[in-house]
């Protein structure tokens, strides 16, 4: 723990003139205030005031902020009061320890609406005085260093809290070390397992990052100095959460994250930030798009200096920063480095203080932003309307929407309604069917803007499309669809593996079950029974290896396809090249062991031959292909003559339709018709007329007296599809159709 005398020389050693007595006063009064109370850690409780009071120091703030820091938890958690504050210590720490003790029970993430009224009064108190939020930035930062100690239960709720209200507030007021910091222990809480993850590479890479780093800034110092620029430059590894987010915004892999240490040059003024830029850029490449000149045009909190990005040394993407000294203090210390707090008007900004009385003209952007605030408060808004305004000032980058219950839902910008439901809660996300945003029925790609009011609509039978995991914005929303989506496929295949598996047993003689699979796993190679079904269901691991696993001498019979394709397909390529109609001799049953085959939105992972057009009716063959399970082919397809020397890829399939909830099947025609105005007009009628939907023509032929076009329509079955067929015959210009059956 920091001794008094310590504490004292600090703030002189920036403050020669600050009043010790008055340091020494307030350091004993807290430290017998808080008498043996103790924090989570086991530390005694003074502890705390005394980081906050140092982390201050810090900063270099008056002795007024380092005595508020000291007294900040007293009126709240001892005998204290604010009387005895003014009497003590004066009005001004009076006021300012008024200010902290009344934001210190605000609840700024609440799931109910008085979240506008708690942040409306959060900022009233800080807005009083800007060294308010100073000493409640500190105080939060150290909260949040010694998190650990806090029951699990509250972490993740003030790391919450400070990654969405805190660590942008320390941004906007121009300490970017602090909202760094605040950000990457957020993190750590926030999404533990993304952490530990870059956390670790970071560190096997850290001995090769260092290596570069002292290389660059060799290289780097060299070039300078031979122009005789005299400069300062760093090298950094970045933090875990910065790497995290700009993996999360460019969707990109840690692998191909290859700018993940940055350097700063500091130089001496302004005209040799401009000359180093010119010197790195003709020593090496530089990125298109990445130069930003924030000195001609400085960030609203005062942030000011050149970046760049080239190809350094062993092609590696180097981020740079160029600034003066000047520039830099401000981007470390923003607010504080203004000097602004002690004798300007911040103190009565709330008033609107004119500035005749002499008080310091010079404002602060991160200043200025506060008193709009402020004038914003008191003009008397609604809360509902202050917090749109304040939010969208406050976080730029991101966007704020609300469930229906008025929770408020923080996404990145660009966010769209997926990641709103993901952000709910997982189940929501992946039980999402569609949404209103403001009352009005939406697509879920919509992207979201600031206060839209978001109702995810929900529906228990639905699985997240694999296409989301491209839409969404949000690395929560994507990984929690990725895994989805996964184990519903996973599921599919293990169904159409127990499907498989089962047929081939019986028709070998042998009793299935999945006790018998489970015995011989390991030789396999499967972790577990489901794994094993799965692989057999996407054709990675052929059913006979099963069988013959637990039957070793079993012999596999040459094996008889019921494939009446191959005998049969003569009989049907004649009818077909002579136009007639396809009627099944067999009927549309494949037998009773066949897999039932219900149509893309069943339960078995199928798709059907694209050129294959097979609807239900027609007599089908499934085709096995590894990694990819089972296609569907109409019996008479010629592309099944790939397949013949794959006897064991070939399943016995059978339509299985749901009548409840019919589906349609693509299927295509070749129609001959007379070249005359209308002809189409009349075809499309015909085709629409009774139910079906074309979804392409397409002409292929054209003489001066007929047309021939293949028409792409989706039908509900055989039965439909020949009556299409039947009725275009009977239409007055169409000279012939026939089914295309690949
Ligand atoms: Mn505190």
């Amino acid at each position: 723990m920091m001794r008094q005398y310590e504490l004292v020389e600090r703030v002189t050693s920036y403050a020669p003139d600050a009043d010790e007595a008055l340091l020494n006063r307030a350091y004993v009064y807290a430290m017998k205030a808080h008498g043996s109370q103790t924090r989570a850690s086991g530390d005694p409780y003074f502890s705390h005031p005394l980081e906050v009071a140092a982390v201050l120091t810090d900063l270099k703030l008056d002795d007024a902020t380092i005595v508020a820091a000291l007294l900040h938890d007293t009126i709240e958690d001892t005998e204290t009061t604010r009387e005895e504050i003014d009497r003590l210590f004066g009005p001004e720490i009076g006021e300012l320890v008024d200010g902290l003790t009344k934001i210190k029970k605000l609840d700024l993430v609440s799931k109910k609406a008085e979240q506008a009224e708690n942040l409306r009064k959060f900022m009233l108190a800080i807005s009083k005085d800007v060294r308010v939020l100073l000493v409640k930035l500190a105080d939060r930062l150290h909260n949040m260093r010694t998190l650990d100690y806090v029951p699990e239960r509250k972490r993740k709720r003030i790391a919450e809290e400070t990654m969405d209200i805190y660590a942008p507030l320390a941004g906007r007021m121009g300490i970017q070390w602090m909202r760094d910091e605040l950000e990457e222990l957020s993190f750590r809480q926030l999404n533990h397992q993304a952490y530990e993850m870059i956390s670790s590479r970071l560190g096997m890479m850290r001995t090769v990052n260092q290596k570069a780093i002292d290389e660059i800034e060799e290289a780097l110092g060299g070039q300078l100095a031979e122009r005789g620029i005299e400069a300062t430059v760093m090298g950094r590894e970045k933090r875990a959460y910065s790497i995290w987010r700009k993996m999360e915004r460019k969707s990109v892999s840690f692998e191909q994250l290859s700018d993940i240490i940055g350097f700063r040059v500091i130089v001496g003024s302004i005209e040799d930030c401009y000359r180093t830029l010119g010197i790195i850029h003709t020593t090496w490449r530089s990125v298109p798009g990445r130069y930003k000149d924030y000195i001609s045009n400085p960030k609203q909190n005062d942030y000011r200096s050149l970046h760049t990005t080239v190809i350094g040394p062993r092609h590696r993407r180097v981020e740079l920063q160029i600034r003066t000294r000047e520039m830099h203090d401000i981007a470390e210390y923003g607010i504080a480095a203004h000097a602004l707090y002690k004798d300007s008007g911040v103190n009565g900004a709330g008033r609107g203080a004119g500035n005749g009385d002499g008080r310091k003209a010079i404002e602060s952007g991160a200043y200025r932003w506060l008193r709009r605030v402020v004038e914003m408060v008191s003009e008397g808004n609604t809360p509902e309307e202050f917090l749109e305004h304040t939010k969208l000032e406050l976080f730029h980058d991101q966007v704020f929407c609300f469930t229906p219950k008025g929770r408020l839902i923080a996404l990145p910008r660009g966010a769209n309604a997926i990641d709103f439901a993901y952000a709910v809660h997982t189940d929501i996300g992946n039980t999402a069917i569609g949404c209103k945003v403001n009352g009005r029925l939406e697509p879920l790609i919509s992207e979201l803007h600031n206060g839209d009011e978001v109702e995810i609509l929900v529906s228990r039978a639905q699985t997240p499309s694999a296409a989301w995991e491209s839409i969404a914005v949000t690395g929560k929303a994507r990984s929690a669809i990725r895994r989805a989506t996964r184990a519903a496929s996973r599921q599919q295949y293990a169904g159409l593996g127990r499907q498989i598996v089962s047929r081939a047993f019986e028709r070998a003689g042998k009793p299935y079950s999945d006790e018998r699979l489970a015995a011989v796993l390991p030789r396999l190679a499967q972790p577990s029974v489901e794994d094993a079904l799965a692989a057999i269901g996407r054709g990675d691991l052929p059913s006979r290896d099963v069988l013959k696993a637990l039957y070793p001498d079993y012999k596999e019979e040459r094996q008889q396809r019921s494939a009446p394709s191959r005998k049969e397909e003569g009989w049907f390529g004649i009818r077909r090249a002579m136009g007639l109609k396809f009627r099944d001799p067999a009927g549309a049953d494949g037998g009773k062991d066949a897999i039932p085959i219900r149509g893309i939105r069943g339960d078995l992972p199928v798709r059907f031959a694209k050129s294959g057009g097979a609807v239900p009716g027609d007599r089908i063959v499934g085709i096995l292909t590894p990694g990819e399970g089972i296609t569907i082919y109409p019996i008479h397809s010629p592309e099944l003559k790939t397949f013949d020397d794959y006897p064991e890829r070939w399943l016995d399939v059978r339509w299985d339709i749901d009548e409840e909830n019919p589906e349609r099947f693509p299927a295509q025609i070749l129609v001959r018709a007379i070249n005359e105005p209308g002809t189409l007009a009349q075809i499309a009628q015909v085709i629409g007329e009774n139910g079906a939907n074309i979804e392409n023509i397409q002409m292929i032929g054209r003489t001066p007296d007929f047309h021939e076009m293949t028409i792409e329509l989706e039908v509900w079955d055989l039965k439909h599809l020949n009556t299409i067929i039947s009725l275009l015959k009977a239409t007055k210009v169409v000279s012939s159709v026939t089914r295309i059956n690949g």
